[in-house]
């Protein structure tokens, strides 16, 4: 598997170097307000494990999951909800964890959501941040790293489901997308 990655952009350890800096950033934020968190399925599963894990007050998680790619590489520009959260967020300190912002269709279309419900605050936090993929305003609150505008894999990230495993993340060798 390793042998179709063409480069490693983020190491495993520069990712958990990252991911406990923003863990230890929401303790010190949340501290004392039970926030409910929110991860965005499927990708967003490795990074909500490893950051959670870095929180040292209590929380709440919870997932979605959400569709607007399919197992195209092209966003599609709708959104369904796959699976929708077992928890009201009415009242609570809401805080998304993505993957990925690339056009930020999926994001949006969460924010409206969520605002809708009446959370009482809501922050978004993601991975990684693909600026010069955005159709739409939206800036998240925190950024784990910036991504040129490549397709990544890796660490939750998938193409046609396959890469989700690796600790790092990488872009694909150009034949990897030849064969399928
Ligand atoms: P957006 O709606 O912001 O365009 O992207 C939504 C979702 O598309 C992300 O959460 C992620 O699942 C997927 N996506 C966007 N860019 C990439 C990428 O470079 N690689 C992979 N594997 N998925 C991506
Ligand atoms: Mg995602
Ligand atoms: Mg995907």
């Amino acid at each position: 598997m390793h042998d179709e990655i063409e480069k490693v952009l983020i190491s495993e350890e520069e990712l958990q170097a990252k991911i406990h800096e923003i863990g230890q950033d929401i303790t010190k934020e949340y501290d004392g307000r039970f926030p409910l968190i929110i991860g965005v399925l499927k990708g967003a599963l490795p990074f909500m494990a490893d950051v959670t894990k870095r929180i040292d007050t209590h929380i709440e998680i919870d997932f979605m999951d959400v569709s607007s790619y399919g197992n195209s590489m092209v966003s599609s520009g709708e959104v369904k909800i796959i699976k929708d959260l077992d928890t009201t967020v009415e009242g609570r300190d809401v805080i998304i964890l993505e993957d990925i912002i690339d056009s930020g269709n999926t994001l949006s279309y969460l924010v409206s959501l969520i605002k809708h419900r009446g959370a009482n605050s809501l922050k978004i936090i993601t991975l990684l941040d693909k600026p010069d993929g955005r159709n739409v305003d939206l800036i998240p609150d925190v950024a784990g790293f910036t991504v040129p505008d490549e397709f990544v894999v890796g660490y939750g990230l998938d193409y046609a489901e396959k890469y989700r495993n690796l600790p790092y993340i990488g872009i694909l060798k150009p034949e990897v997308y030849k064969g399928s």
